[in-house]
């Protein structure tokens, strides 16, 4: 079994018909990066900026934010650096930052909103990304995006930070991407608008799952609901998926959803491009994209719209799994 993943470190990752992936690594801290390469990761899909935040006793500063991008950035040599900007709140709490107790905080006043309404500590961020981005292929990403209006408003600091970095004579990437987590029902219902203003999606399942569904995660009485294969889930995905691909944008999948192989191939049905996730996961991933065309692909995710429960859906994919 490791042996037969073994053969395909080093290789590219394309399906049985030949169309190119990227599997990518999700991380936490610049110190998972030998971890990730070690795996045979081509990309870092997604890098939680929050270890900075909870590490600290304080905001991190713009220096040792620029240092851990840019750390990360060089490891990558020029490969693409996804780098989510600070999604505080929710499950993730920073003290210093006293934010004010919520009834109901996945609802609440966190990630892209919290950001927004403190622009001078956001800025921070964004000049530090935006210095990282002269050392390798950083991308930004916002976290819990709704709307089309929160997408503008981190573009218009985005070039606020590249002209005070221009007037410093500071070098920068003046091209760099701002592409958004599609983690809301909102976002996923708004696909085709936000891809006109975003450079590229990646999916956060793990949060679109639980908001989809109403269902929490963590909470065992309901954690039935909270399964990729509800229907309502799978419609969202190819919608996502669909919208970012006919606007010729980049999508990608950040959540858990993205290493499970049973998922995968509905995943390249709709056009999916890159594949993020935890680096012992990465060949395994390598191996189910190569067992798969994309003609099979789409009869498996035709049968798989046509069920009504997720119990159906799981049977089915379990039944095609390879
Ligand atoms: C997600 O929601 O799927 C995601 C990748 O982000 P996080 O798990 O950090 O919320
Ligand atoms: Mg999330």
């Amino acid at each position: 079994e490791k042996a037969a993943l073994e053969a395909f470190r080093g290789k590219p990752s394309v399906t049985a018909d030949g169309i190119k992936k990227i599997i990518a690594c999700n991380i936490g801290n610049p110190d998972d990066v030998p971890n990730a390469l070690d795996h045979d990761a081509e990309a870092i899909g997604l890098f939680r900026s929050e270890f900075l935040f909870m590490d600290s006793a304080e905001l991190p500063s713009e220096e040792e934010q620029f240092n851990a991008y840019r750390k990360v950035a060089s490891a990558l040599k020029g490969a693409p650096v996804i780098i989510r900007t600070l999604d505080v709140g929710g499950d993730k709490e920073i003290p210093y930052l006293h934010m004010v107790k919520e009834d109901n905080p996945f609802m609440g006043f966190r990630a892209v909103r919290y950001c927004l309404a403190n622009p001078d500590q956001y800025k921070v961020q964004l000049r530090a990304l935006l210095r990282a981005s002269a050392f390798g292929d950083v991308k930004i990403m916002i976290p819990l995006v709704t709307c089309v209006e929160e997408v503008l408003a981190v573009k218009e600091l985005v070039e606020q930070c590249k002209a005070e970095l221009t007037e410093e004579g500071r070098k920068f990437n003046e091209n760099i991407e701002v592409g958004i987590m599609v983690e809301t029902p909102a976002a996923s219902l708004l696909a085709d608008r936000l891809a006109e203003v975003a450079d590229f999606f990646s999916i956060g399942t793990n949060d679109l799952i639980g908001y989809t569904m109403c269902a929490d995660r963590g909470n065992d009485t309901i954690s039935n609901l909270y399964q990729v294969y509800y229907p309502a889930v799978l419609r969202s995905l190819k919608n996502i998926i669909e919208s970012g691909v006919k606007a010729g944008i980049m999508v990608g999948m950040c959540g858990e959803a993205a290493a499970d192989p049973l998922l995968e191939p509905l995943l390249i049905s709709w056009g999916l491009e890159e594949f993020s996730m935890s680096a012992p996961s990465i060949l395994r991933a390598r191996k189910t994209i190569s067992q798969w065309t994309k003609a099979e692909c789409d009869e498996l995710t035709e049968k798989a719209l046509a069920c009504n429960t997720a119990a159906e859906v799981k049977a089915l994919l379990e039944s095609a799994a390879r």
